[in-house]
């Protein structure tokens, strides 16, 4: 059996995540909005149950959480969805990075064609975009700054903290991207400044489908984002639609179990980086770390192995262990990576990089196994 280690395009469900979705679905199929009965009650218990789970992992209000179908929704509301507010004020300006995943990227671009002025960063060759590069660029029409807090090709960690005090008191929104980053740098995220974030079940041990979109009240004011589907008045018509009980069940456990067990996580998360890199080291192999490695999430890492395609790579230890180069989103392009090209890595050490990434639950003997046999078809490739 191939060992998985593709944890930042998917996680396996956590299996009391998966108990409790299975009761939900056999106990509890009322509509969560249905008034008129006991069953419609009863499931908006669990939703609301769920809503509290996730607002105390990021140290929100509950009335500040919106499920939604993960993040790629998230991010298309929260950007999409300030349109009318962007007529209002005439704000027309928007920040962001080149290194954004496409949900960003491509809602952008979107509002790009509307007419919409856009700045793109690219990012230092460490792999972080500049704070002071992003602030300096506001101007008196900036509407939004958007910047993700961990990128899921590096995993490098971006400076959420430095762009939201910076913004604090500017009038200008601040979305994070927080899709990589959620129930992982959980004291990172409870401590930044910000006027909406997304995150997805689905990286967190939770279920494919579901995620949310945080939008921090202002004051009592509420953010300025509306829905950008017409529909019901679900989720006070930010995202309309009958909300997936199970599933915002599951994605409510399995904030629950990150909460209480993110620093234990994290830990094994870098004891497992730190054995790998020691198994590197010791091979001979000539290999590079892609991004700066004292900014990086301790469950990735982007190897270049110099004179290694990825594509045979991938290929040859597809029965030992699941790797990948880039996001499974681009995955169907065999274009090199754009987050690595954009750190200014030329395109010959690109095509070697693959991205290999893991979770706290994985068998550490396991895991060395599989990278051990990777490490032995770099030797026979080079
Ligand atoms: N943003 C980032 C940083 C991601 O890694 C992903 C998933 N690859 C997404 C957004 C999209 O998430 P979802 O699959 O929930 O739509």
């Amino acid at each position: 059996m191939s060992v998985y280690l593709d944890y930042n395009s998917s996680t396996p469900i956590n299996r009391r995540v998966l108990a409790k979705m299975i009761e939900i679905y056999e106990g509890f199929y009322g509509n969560a909005d249905s008034r008129t009965h006991d069953f419609g009650t009863a499931a908006s218990v669990i939703v609301e149950t769920a809503r509290l789970e996730v607002a105390k992992l990021l140290s929100v209000t509950k009335d500040e959480v919106f499920f939604t179908s993960g993040a790629t929704e998230s991010n298309n509301i929260a950007i999409q969805g300030l349109t009318e507010y962007a007529e209002k004020t005439r704000k027309r300006h928007i920040i962001s990075s080149s290194i954004e995943h496409k949900a960003v990227l491509n809602t952008i671009k979107h509002m790009q064609t509307l007419g919409y002025d856009v700045d793109f960063v690219d990012p230092e060759q460490d792999g972080r975009v500049s704070a002071k590069k992003i602030l300096d660029l506001v101007r008196e029409d900036t509407l939004l700054v958007c910047l993700m807090h961990v990128n899921n090709e590096t995993g490098i960690i971006q400076p959420i903290q430095s762009v939201g005090s910076g913004l604090k008191g500017s009038g200008v929104l601040f979305h994070i991207d927080a899709t990589q980053s959620v129930g992982k740098l959980v004291d990172d995220l409870r401590a930044a400044s910000y006027s909406s974030l997304s995150l997805s079940a689905h990286k967190i041990g939770g279920p494919q489908g579901v995620g949310a979109l945080i939008l921090k009240k202002q004051g009592y004011r509420r953010s300025p984002v509306r829905g950008i589907m017409f529909g019901g008045q679900q989720e006070h018509g930010i995202r309309p639609g009958t909300i997936p009980v199970a599933l915002v069940a599951g994605l409510g456990e399995s904030c629950k179990i990150a909460r209480e067990s993110y620093r234990d996580s994290l830990e094994k998360c870098a004891i497992i980086k730190a054995n790998l890199v020691e198994m590197l080291d010791k091979s001979g192999v000539t290999y590079t770390l892609n991004g700066d490695q004292n900014f990086c999430i301790p469950s990735t890492m982007n190897i270049c192995f110099a004179g290694v395609s990825s594509e045979a790579l991938m290929l040859t230890t597809k029965q030992y262990c699941a790797i990948s180069n880039g996001s499974a989103c681009n995955s169907k392009s065999y274009e090199p990576s754009y987050v690595l090209r954009a750190m200014g890595i030329p395109d010959e050490k690109i095509e070697c990089s693959v991205r290999v990434s893991w979770g706290p639950l994985e068998d550490m003997n396991l895991v060395k196994d599989s990278f051990m046999e990777l490490v032995k078809i770099v030797q026979a490739l080079v």
